[in-house]
């Protein structure tokens, strides 16, 4: 087995300055060639867990969604406070993710999608380049993994408890019992243990939490029992009348007047003490509605938490820390009762924004942090460049690695673009300071001044004082039509 750059050097014993420089160059050169250095990659992706709910944000919940194994990324690596996606759902996401292309590239627009067969896939090229390959947890694609070993996945959500994971296109599965987090990380421990130690390795390992129901782990039952979790400004904001064609264009209300008693079509438990509908109670019933949304949010999360812990542990313990890329991510964000929503979809900073923790000492600097416009299909060209192998032509994201070393190109991009092709289809352009959101199939418009307005509280579309901004959102726009080869076939409003 070849032997790291430190080994090398401890190997050769003590020489002379000059030897030892001699040495570390040869060492240098061994580095760079061998491929026992290649870096082993875990990618760790959550399902809706929104960056408010990683303590290491620190958001206003930082002291109640408590993640301190999450937390272990930030500190030892690099966080992200700009990874976005470009299209706010889960599916798509997970496309854009594999394959380094935005959805109308890869063809998963919506739910269950199929990816282009042209489309490539980051773990067929790692398989290709060496990498012994495998994923473990929740798929939901229509496509059958890709450039993997070995799978376990889940078909469609999957459920919580006692998962079924198919192991094969012709339809083997396996029944499993346990939460289902928990069953994960136990699949994806043992495969690292029984692993071949020449090779370096790709692990994909895909929670099905934190998404709706939110059932979490029978141990956490207690877990922030009566404690009341603080609730973001804008909890009781009236979309009716500050935005009614994008906060409310699928009905994601918590409060949800169809259904006296729950919150949501997605959360099927009674919220107790829930207020009936009336005029005069919205308020209470929105309250009510978000602390049960959260105290199951939270608890469920903290076996996402747990079971990170437990693969950096595994790392620690077998020595492998050094010479592993450790991602911590999710498919997007969450509304986590801002605007009093729940749910995603939308081009809207919780929804679009994606928690993106990374770690892989000594390469990226302890504790960095990062602003720069990052998205989820830079995570496949982020690999193959420090795999060594080569990024195909069609992937579109960017390799994040200037960034992880902490020398951000000039020429970086400055806004992020996005399509969401289902009710309220919308699409636009997140830019280092504003949004812009158009709906295609009415022409309307919503811009919003993150800097002066971080909550996105005041549509500014026809603020004059905004008319240059807005301009210059849509001539940005019209330039990432071109860059992503965004064809008119492709509006949300074709
Ligand atoms: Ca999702």
């Amino acid at each position: 087995m070849l032997c790291s750059r430190r080994e090398f050097l401890r190997r050769a014993g003590t020489v002379t300055l000059a030897g030892t420089l001699l040495l570390e160059e040869m060492a240098d050169s061994a580095w760079s060639r061998s491929p026992g250095a290649r870096p082993n990659i875990i990618f760790i992706f959550a399902d809706d867990h929104a960056s408010e709910a990683i303590s290491a944000y620190g958001s206003y919940l930082k002291d109640y969604a408590r993640t301190p194994n999450i937390d272990r990324l930030a500190r030892e690596g690099m966080l992200f406070r700009n990874c976005l996606c470009n299209n706010s759902i889960c599916s798509p996401s997970r496309a854009s993710v594999l394959t380094g292309q935005y959805s109308h590239k890869n063809g998963v627009r919506g739910l269950n999608g199929t990816i282009n067969e042209s489309s490539p896939w980051f773990s067929a090229e790692l398989q290709k380049a060496g990498y012994q390959t495998a994923v473990v947890g929740k798929w939901h694609l229509k496509s059958w993994p890709k450039g993997f070993d070995r799978f376990w996945v889940t078909k469609g959500q999957g459920r919580y408890f006692n998962p079924t994971f198919y192991t094969k296109p012709d339809g083997g599965k396996v029944s499993e019992t346990g939460y289902s987090t928990d069953v994960y990380a136990d699949y994806a421990l043992r495969w690292l243990r029984q692993r071949d130690t020449e090779k370096p390795f790709l692990l994909c390992l895909h929670f099905k939490a934190p998404h709706h129901p939110y059932d979490y782990a029978q141990r956490y039952g207690k877990l922030l029992e009566g404690v009341k979790i603080p609730e973001p400004p804008n909890l009781y904001e009236d979309i009716a009348k500050t935005s009614p064609r994008l906060k409310n264009g699928r009905g994601q209300v918590m409060e949800d007047k169809s259904r006296n008693g729950y919150y949501s079509r997605h959360v099927k438990d009674k919220v107790p003490p829930m207020p009936p509908h009336n005029a005069n109670n919205r308020k209470a019933r929105v309250a009510a509605a978000y602390q049960h949304m959260m105290l199951k949010y939270i608890r469920c999360i903290t076996a996402n938490d747990e079971a990170v812990g437990r693969v950096l542990d595994f790392l620690d313990d077998n020595n492998l820390s050094d010479n592993t890329i450790v991602v911590y991510t999710a498919d997007q964000g969450y509304w986590l009762g801002q605007h009093g929503l729940y749910d995603k979809r939308l081009i809207l900073e919780e929804s679009l924004r994606m928690p993106l923790l990374v770690r892989y000492p000594g390469v990226v600097e302890a504790g960095s942090v990062s602003d720069k416009i990052t998205m989820n299909n830079d995570f496949g060209p982020t690999f193959l460049d420090y795999s060594g192998a080569p990024i195909p032509r069609a992937m579109q994201g960017v390799s994040l690695r200037p960034l992880l070393e902490g020398k951000p190109p000039a020429d970086w991009r400055t806004d992020a673009f996005y399509c969401y092709w289902s009710k309220p289809s919308h699409w636009g352009v997140r830019t280092e300071r504003y949004t812009l959101a158009h709906f295609p199939r009415t022409d309307e418009f919503e811009f919003y001044d993150n800097q002066n307005d971080p909550w996105q509280m005041v549509n500014q579309a026809n603020n004059p004082a905004y008319a240059e901004a807005v301009t210059d959102c849509e001539q940005r726009l019209a330039r990432l039509v071109r860059e992503i080869d965004f064809s008119p076939g492709d509006y949300p409003g074709a």
